[in-house]
């Protein structure tokens, strides 16, 4: 087996017809058969790249040929963002009468689908707590069909035990399906623990350059088969383009998150002690309640942390205005550092209920890009060191 940097190099070469060493982009709607059979096999072929843009494209087969191999997974497929993978598994895995179980902390897009999306179509769901794998055994019912499990958590980098939750789902023939967005398949892979199929928002580190709207879905081909149909239907298509610039911000994936890691380590560290931060939610910190468990799966723990302030929302958001590298914005996972202050962000988004118990008013989230790790320390100390002098205001 070839290493895993090797992999995001070459694992697109059967793909690949052409003997351009950068592989061409598609930009075409569709493609020509030469007779009638060969068009309607082409049609049929799931994922496939010959037939309509919609169903497939080169662009798509090459990307998701370097995330399969990455995930270890059968086949992946690519969608037009996070958001339109999970939907589009999910429409594809439920029907109405059916029951999915969801976390408490999760992606807020996530967190809507289970809370809005669902219910409308007829589609009951549960929250649980997956820091208690307890949790998920009890929310079952004989119903559900699907868990949707996020590790480590957005924004408050809990964890959650793949491992039994995978096996229990199995045990009663429910579907699984891991957003691995902020471990990426380089410090986890889902698959191995026994969950079905793994997400991204590609838009986050898979790409990693803050450039494109990108999503993949990942896991054995029967189930990624169905899923592409419902996607034929959904018309959540990735751009040719884009499927391009996400194959080429792929190339440099192990190279990133290993910058990632060493940054949002080093944050973590500098911060965990500092006197204006009540508590650092990073899973790579000995101190963090789940570190053990997060050391069993993972083998880097990123670079998204989380940072609390002891004067809560507005110590908060003057930290935040001043840092210098940190910009004030909704991504993460690219090479440039932001930084969110979820409270105040996304205020009308939340209610008040989520900002106390799911997002903690003073909580910071940091994205360490891959800048020089000192700098960011400096900066970051800076801007905590102001907070607690009283010379940050927000
Ligand atoms: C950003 C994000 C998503 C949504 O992905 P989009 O590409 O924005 O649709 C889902 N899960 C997590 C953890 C994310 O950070």
């Amino acid at each position: 087996m070839p290493g895993r940097t090797t992999v995001t190099v070459h694992a697109d070469r059967e793909v690949h017809p052409h003997r351009a060493v950068a592989p061409p982009i598609y930009q075409t709607a569709t493609f020509s058969a030469v007779d009638a059979e060969e068009f309607a096999r082409s049609a049929l072929e799931a994922r496939g790249t010959d037939f309509y843009t919609r169903y497939g494209n080169p662009n798509h087969a090459q990307a998701a040929a370097v995330v399969a191999e990455l995930e270890g997974t059968e086949a992946a497929m690519v969608t037009a963002s996070g958001m339109a993978a999970l939907t589009t598994a999910v429409l594809a895995l439920v029907r109405a009468g059916d029951h999915v179980i969801g976390q408490k902390s999760t992606y807020g897009g996530t967190a809507s689908v289970l809370l809005n999306l669902l219910p409308r179509l007829g589609v009951s769901t549960t929250l649980v707590d997956q820091t208690d794998p307890g949790a998920f055994e009890k929310a079952l019912r004989p119903k559900t069909r699907l868990i949707l499990l996020e590790t480590p958590s957005n924004p408050l980098l809990r964890i959650t035990d793949l491992r039994a939750v995978a096996r229990l789902a199995r045990a009663h023939r429910v579907t699984t399906l891991a957003d691995n967005t902020f471990a990426t398949p380089l410090n986890q892979r889902p698959a191995e623990s026994g969950v079905d199929v793994v997400w991204h928002s590609a838009t986050k580190y898979l790409n990693g350059h803050g450039d494109v709207s990108a999503g993949v879905l990942a896991g054995p081909a029967d189930l990624l088969d169905r899923i592409w149909e419902t996607g034929v239907l959904t018309g959540a298509a990735l751009g040719p383009i884009d499927a391009w610039l996400l194959l080429r911000g792929l190339r440099t994936l192990p190279l990133r998150v290993a910058r990632h890691n060493a940054n949002g380590q080093a944050l973590a560290e500098a911060l965990a002690d500092h006197p204006a931060v009540s508590r650092v939610h990073y899973p790579g910190l000995a101190g963090h309640p789940q570190h053990r468990l997060a050391a069993e799966q993972m083998s880097g723990f990123g670079g998204v942390l989380g940072i609390e302030f002891t004067g809560g929302y507005d110590k908060a958001d003057a930290f935040l205005g001043r840092l210098a590298y940190f910009r004030r914005s909704a991504s993460l996972g690219g090479v440039e550092s932001l930084a969110v202050h979820p409270a105040s962000m996304w205020r009308g988004m939340l209610s008040e209920e989520q900002i106390t118990d799911a997002v903690p008013p003073g909580l910071v989230r940091l994205a360490a890009g891959t800048e020089d790790t000192a700098d960011l320390v400096a900066d970051a100390r800076a801007a905590a060191d102001a907070v607690l002098a009283g010379t940050a205001t927000a």
